[in-house]
């Protein structure tokens, strides 16, 4: 049955929510799809639920043809397999936990990925069993620190996720390919422009990871583009260009000299220009090694200090280095820790003091930059002094790398050297291969064909279904509403009796008879006593692509056709209309 304006449960507002800073949030309110319950949390009206609806069947549709099968897990989790794959406490603040009548802890589940281990496991044990895939479309529950921008950051949202199962790395890259190529196909069909870029596999551990981000102003994720070849990557995932080794022959001695009151990057650099300059040129930021030591505390609530060593003309980007420290949380190295670790000078702290062959202990992990043979400036670990010629790999080694330093416009691409430039996103999908954690943690075992116990490897997928109603509408949509491509559209066809004449509206409804026997789903704005004002407003708010206005040109039998997308009007005569419209609908 057609929707009726009269009757719809539906009202739409003339005032943009105070609450709404994007787009796509003022929209879906304004336009009655969504309805605000609490901070993240919100209701589905009528025409939400059918745009929700079509973007479940299109992620369904291709799920499906990959050969994924559908399952559907509870949201209210018990706590235990959470606990034993160490995310009950890695996931921190983040989940709802809750106690049942018994005392026993529940949760609401953020993701699901221990769930699918333990009932892969439960059911299969065999070589013969394996791939496999499963996935469902589910409601996730995060307690997000800023839930924002209406159903895009939501505590309560709709995510499909996939699993999965295979018995080692080679099928896990297949089946991997296998879901980003039907993500592909997802969001091509979604409608909007979007990116692929390279992803940290995050807390989930494993190998690689990719991220679809929708391109959007709005977008909390940065991610950084080459523009000479296709690189994207996501700043936390960023490759530094590893310079090659410079030979130290030649080089010039270490020497520690004073430098009274440079504490900072900017006072030490002034000095050393003052007091020893350079033939070549001025000494600047970038000569001198800076050393961050930060706290790192693990989700078991042990602490360890962490020593960075940067370029000085770089800041460490806390976003990098929160990835690469995973689980484990940066927390600032304070006074107190300070006054705890006495080999270190704050102000002047150089590699002498770190590394685990460092006085200090501490380990110490160095930019890529900091490459063998590279010269340095640095603290020599004493109130006032710097020691110069440092060389990377004579005088100093550390503990390892780290990609934690910041990311700037102009970086060196990692695959072409050429400029990199940085731009916003919304994420919308994300596939990474986990390996074998959580199989691992929970036991997840297979015999191969030899007989052997062998550790199942796995992959794991997520579309971000909620979030990807809003991320269709900050990309479609103009200052009069939002513009559905046609998948996604609650209905094909928006009907608009325009008039008073009882006429307009039995035309109007028998147009909207025709269209619904030709299969199209029809909306119809019956509303007696409002304007056409109002009426053409409101349909261009809803944002349903084909609009058919019945008004004042039915005395001469014609009918209007618009397209909300390009604006353009047409008369068609009245016995030709259908026809015409289910051309323009199913043409796309
Ligand atoms: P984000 O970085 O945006 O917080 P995430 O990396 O934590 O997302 P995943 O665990 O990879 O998210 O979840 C899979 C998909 O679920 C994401 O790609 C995203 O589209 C969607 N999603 C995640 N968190 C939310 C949320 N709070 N509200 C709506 N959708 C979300
Ligand atoms: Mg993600």
């Amino acid at each position: 049955m057609a929707l009726h304006m009269s009757s719809l449960f539906l009202r739409t507002l003339r005032e943009d929510p105070v609450d709404a800073e994007v787009p796509s949030h003022r929209l879906l309110v304004r336009a009655g799809y969504v309805r605000r319950v609490s901070p993240g949390v919100y209701t589905w009206l009528p025409l939400g639920l059918r745009v929700l609806r079509n973007v479940e069947r299109i992620v369904r549709e291709e799920m499906d043809a990959i050969g994924a099968q559908e399952l559907l897990f509870p949201a209210l989790l018990p706590k235990e397999p959470f606990e034993a794959s160490g995310r009950y406490a890695e996931y921190g603040d983040n989940i709802f936990r809750l106690t049942d009548r018994k005392g026993a802890g529940h949760l609401l589940g953020p993701t699901h990925e221990e769930l699918f281990t333990l009932t892969v496991k439960d059911m299969y044990s065999s070589y013969k069993d394996l791939p496999l895939a499963l996935y469902q479309i589910q409601i996730k529950y995060r307690d997000e620190a800023r839930p924002r921008a209406g159903v895009l950051r939501g505590r309560e949202f709709v995510m499909k996720d996939s699993y999965s199962f295979d018995i080692d790395e080679a099928g896990l890259d297949q089946s991997y390919q296998r879901h980003r190529e039907a993500y592909v196909r997802i969001f091509d069909r979604l409608g909007f422009h979007y990116v692929i870029v390279q992803a940290m596999a995050g807390a989930m551990g494993g190998s690689k990871s990719e991220e679809f981000l929708a391109t959007a102003e709005v977008g909390e994720d940065t991610y950084v583009r080459c523009t000479s070849c296709g690189y994207a990557a996501n700043v936390e995932a960023v490759r530094v260009p590893v310079p090659d080794a410079v030979p130290y022959d030649g080089l010039p001695a270490a020497h520690v000299e004073d430098t009274p009151a440079t504490p900072t990057i900017g006072t030490l650099v002034d000095h050393l220009n003052e007091r020893f300059p350079r033939d070549d040129r001025p000494w600047a930021a970038g000569d001198t090694l800076k050393n961050v030591v930060v706290m790192l505390e693990h989700p078991d609530g042990t602490r360890e200090p962490l020593a960075i060593g940067v370029p000085g003309d770089r800041e460490v980007d806390e976003k990098r280095l929160g990835a690469q420290v995973e689980p484990a949380e940066v927390v600032a190295f304070d006074e107190l820790a300070f006054s705890q670790n006495t080999a270190l000078v704050k102000g002047y702290i150089g590699p002498g003091a770190l590394g685990t062959e460092g006085t200090s202990g501490i380990r110490y992990l160095l930019d890529p930059r900091v490459a063998d043979g590279t010269r340095w400036v640095t603290g020599a670990n004493v109130a006032g002094r710097h020691v110069i010629d440092l060389v990377a790999g004579r005088d100093f080694t550390a503990d390892g790398t780290i990609e934690a330093a910041e990311v700037r416009v102009g970086d060196a691409c990692p695959d072409c050297q050429h400029a990199l430039e940085t731009a916003r996103g919304i994420e919308m999908g994300h596939v990474f291969q986990l390996g074998t954690k959580y199989a691992e943690a929970l036991g997840l075992k297979v015999l191969d064909q030899n007989g052997k116990l062998v550790t199942v490897v796995m992959g794991s997928y997520g579309v971000g279904v909620s979030r990807a109603v809003a991320a269709v509408v900050e990309g479609n949509h103009d200052a009069s509403g939002i513009i559905w491509p046609r998948e996604l559209s609650p209905v094909d066809v928006h009907i608009v009796a325009a008039g008073k004449d009882d006429q307009v509206f039995v035309a109007a409804e028998e147009i909207s008879r025709d269209l619904e026997a030709q299969g199209l789903r029809v909306l119809v704005d019956d509303r007696k006593g409002v304007s056409p004002g109002v009426k053409f407003k409101d349909s261009e708010l809803v944002g349903v692509p084909t609009i058919v206005v019945v008004g004042r040109g039915l005395a001469e039998g014609k009918v209007e056709i618009k397209d909300r997308r390009s604006n353009e009007r047409r008369e068609v005569a009245l016995e030709e209309v259908v026809a015409e419209v289910v051309r323009e609908v199913r043409g796309g």
